[in-house]
């Protein structure tokens, strides 16, 4: 999940300028969870545009603002109410601005949203980091817990000397990711992976942008 948050209206309001008729666009996945683009936050920021003197044309839910099948059949479904607008508010991820960018022709996109990372909704409001995307998934090595994203320090054969009473000595207030994940190999039977030394991480894995073709549907099993 793309863990965000929405901007505030002062922001918004100064991103439209001069924009004065406005579609809104929302995205039914990670914006929805996030409470920053669904359905309710969709007719909140109406609401509260209509009240800075704005005219809001539409809004629309994608299924996916980052699926560009759905971007194309949606932008199509509401086409007349994009064209009445001067510009469109984009309630979702980065990725769902641009998907829905690159298919508007001379029409500007606004960002409503701050993406902040990939992460765990454990409950509505409350949202931690789990994945920094490295493209080379080394949680088999520490039974599911990243110390690349958990550990202050990303160290990948930790801990380091600061940790005290099971906490970071970065933030006090969050476990050790590296008592974590030693309490768990133990637990799990599996403390001899922590005795091996893990490699640096291949930095031209994250090489940006990054792109993924694949000719034909991924077997299991086959190499990349
Ligand atoms: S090692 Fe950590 S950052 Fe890399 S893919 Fe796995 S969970 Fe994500
Ligand atoms: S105390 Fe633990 S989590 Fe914090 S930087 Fe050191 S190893 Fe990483």
């Amino acid at each position: 999940m793309i863990i965000q948050k929405q901007k505030d209206l002062e922001t918004i309001k100064k991103s439209l300028g001069e924009f004065n008729k406005v579609f809104i666009v929302g995205c039914a996945d990670c914006a929805t969870a996030c409470k920053t683009g669904g359905e309710e936050e969709l007719a909140a920021m109406k609401t509260a545009l209509e009240a800075a003197g704005k005219t809001v044309t539409g809004t629309s839910v994608f299924d996916t603002a980052c699926l560009l099948g759905e971007v194309r059949k949606k932008i199509a479904e509401n086409q007349a109410a994009i064209d009445a607008a001067d510009a469109v508010l984009i309630m979702a991820c980065g990725s769902g601005v641009q998907a829905v960018g690159d298919y508007l022709e001379n029409k500007p996109v606004i960002p409503g949203v701050d993406a902040l990372f990939i992460g765990e909704v454990l409950r509505a409001g409350k949202y931690e980091e789990k994945c920094q995307a490295c493209g080379e998934c080394i949680l088999d090595l520490t039974d599911g817990i990243c110390p690349l994203t958990r550990c202050a320090k990303g160290l990948l054969n930790g801990p380091c000397g600061g940790y005290k009473n099971g906490k970071c000595e970065i933030d006090p207030d969050k476990d050790c990711a590296w008592v974590l994940i030693y309490k768990r190999l133990k637990e799990r039977g599996h403390i001899d992976k922590m005795r091996q030394i893990m490699a640096a991480k291949d930095n031209s894995k994250v090489h940006r942008p990054r792109r993924l073709v694949w000719e034909r549907p991924q077997k299991v099993g086959e190499k990349k």
